[in-house]
């Protein structure tokens, strides 16, 4: 093995738990690379008891003071951008580009964190004559990140940096499809000066997460994974009476109308459905196109015969992934559909698990791959002839992540973005996920729970407000109603 065992990090000691050993491959080759281990409610209580006693010092310290730790992990995600990249690489499939993206952007929300003490301070107003209220945030204790195999760095400092920065503890359980850069995440913060215990990483499947949701020592959980798991999550965490944010899966729609720029949007359309092999909670994964489109779909596909497996495109993450996708396309071809590009079958010198990039024309919503996250690189196109025939498939969507509208029209994007049911709303972009200090989140099944996953709305998230309302005006008969 390239890698030794990937172990639980607890109080800065890395640490091997009872648990089993799970082997950890590399879908680019599809080689065990390590094993991770598989943790259970032992370890999960140690760690909270951990993070629990290092909350006593963290939470004491000015939001200045703790900031300082996320000015040097972003220098050090700079200095080590290439390492790191290559091991979500190897971890995850992606290309080395996309990896690198995957780290800029964790550098990006991390300069957000480090304006926290300038966004996220108290207010103080004189509310009335000698009164003054006072808005004061807190931490919450020990909170906890459960993250998905798709972005093993990104979505680990979506929380990471606010969380903490804003005085919490945390225990994070890594996908264990791609436990090796949660590792080293951790190492840089501990490098960075982020004091033992407030960090801890607690790896394994569920029932690491469940013995996390049943955890009376734990305040709140983020979770970041499919609608499925996401459900389950957020109910047995909100059960135990924490606060919950869990994100879950999409289905994303691309409302195409006839003006919309030919070349641009197709790129941005291949680039929507391709990138990362399709493997984004963002992904283009339906096309609605309304009215005569033929001109953009030929271009589309001509830009996806440009992607080609192994080179600019990576792996999706496993065996089952594939399968799984190639068996979403063989069952939209048997019901009618028509694949314009084909992207099953694809080889990489025999190895890894790839596919190719897929373009479907002529899908119904009646069928699967129309309503259900394929979660591959893989767009199906449904034909209208109205904005509003293509808005009511969109709507019908349980999810609600992103949608996109292409179009050189001003008022028609406006009407798509007043009326599609998601989070996030691109006009002539593919991905829109929102730069900070925006927020991160969907709708529908795509998210539950209140608030966002980053930017301002996050802060809320984080930090619960200690309200005080103090009178100095010396007359006697002056309340706090004058
Ligand atoms: P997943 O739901 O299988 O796993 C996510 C996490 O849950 C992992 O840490 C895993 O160990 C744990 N888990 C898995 N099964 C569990 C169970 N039965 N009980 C408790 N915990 C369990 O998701 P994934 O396959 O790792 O990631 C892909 C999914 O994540 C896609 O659906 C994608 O759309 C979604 N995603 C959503 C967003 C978003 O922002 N909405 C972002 C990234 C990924």
């Amino acid at each position: 093995m390239k890698y030794p065992i990937v172990k639980n990090i607890i109080n800065g000691k890395t640490e091997q738990s009872q648990g089993e050993l799970l082997d950890v491959y590399s879908p680019i080759n599809g080689e065990i690379i390590s094993q991770v281990n598989m943790s259970g409610k032992d370890t999960v209580d140690e760690a909270v008891k951990t993070a629990s006693a290092a909350f006593e010092e963290w939470s004491q310290k000015t939001l200045k003071e703790r900031v300082q730790v996320f000015f040097k992990y972003k220098q050090l995600l700079e200095e080590n951008m290439d390492e790191l990249s290559e091991l979500i690489q190897e971890e995850n499939g992606k290309t080395f580009g996309e990896a690198k993206a995957e780290i800029e952007k964790s550098i990006e929300v991390t300069e957000f964190a480090c304006s926290l003490p300038q966004i996220a301070s108290g207010e103080i107003q004189e509310v009335s004559r000698g009164v003054e209220c006072r808005i004061n945030r807190a931490p919450l204790g020990v909170v906890a990140s459960i993250t998905p195999f798709n972005f093993p760095s990104m979505v680990p400092n979506w929380t990471i940096p606010n969380a903490i920065a804003l005085g919490n503890t945390m225990i994070l359980k890594p996908s264990e499809q791609v436990p090796l850069s949660a590792n080293r995440l951790a190492e840089l913060l501990h490098d960075a000066g982020l004091p033992d215990g407030v960090l801890n990483i607690v790896h394994g499947g569920q029932e690491a997460v469940e013995a996390i949701c049943d955890h009376p020592g734990i305040e709140a959980i983020t979770f970041v994974g499919s609608t499925k798991v996401a459900k389950i999550v957020y109910q047995r965490g909100a059960a135990s009476l924490k606060r919950m944010l869990a994100l879950g899966g999409a289905k994303n729609h691309l409302i195409v109308l006839p003006d919309a720029h030919p070349e641009m949007a197709a790129s941005n359309i291949a680039a929507s459905m391709s990138g990362c092999a399709g493997q984004r909670c963002m992904a283009a994964s339906a096309m609605v196109a309304v009215g005569e489109s033929d001109h953009i779909i030929e271009k589309l596909c001509a830009e996806a015969k440009n992607i080609i497996p192994g080179e600019n495109l990576g792996s999706v993450i496993s065996q089952a992934a594939k399968e799984r996708i190639e068996g979403y396309i063989s069952e939209a071809e048997e019901q009618g559909a028509e694949i314009l590009v084909d992207g099953r079958g694809a080889d990489v010198n025999g190895k890894g698990y790839y596919v190719g990039p897929t373009v479907i024309d002529h899908v119904t919503p009646d069928m699967k791959i129309a309503s259900e996250e394929v979660f591959g690189p893989v767009l199906a196109i449904m034909r209208t002839d109205t904005i509003d025939e293509a808005l009511a498939i969109e709507n019908s969507s349980a999810y609600g992540n992103a949608a996109s509208v292409f179009t050189q029209s001003g008022k028609m994007a406006d009407y798509v973005a007043e009326n599609a049911s998601a989070g996030m709303i691109g006009v002539n972009i593919g991905v829109p996920v929102p730069r900070e200090p925006f927020s991160f989140g969907g709708w529908n099944e795509s998210k539950f729970g209140s608030g966002d996953i980053t930017g301002t709305s996050s802060i809320d998230f984080w930090t619960k407000l200690k309200k005080t309302t103090t009178k100095w005006n010396p007359e006697s008969k002056v309340n706090w109603m004058s």
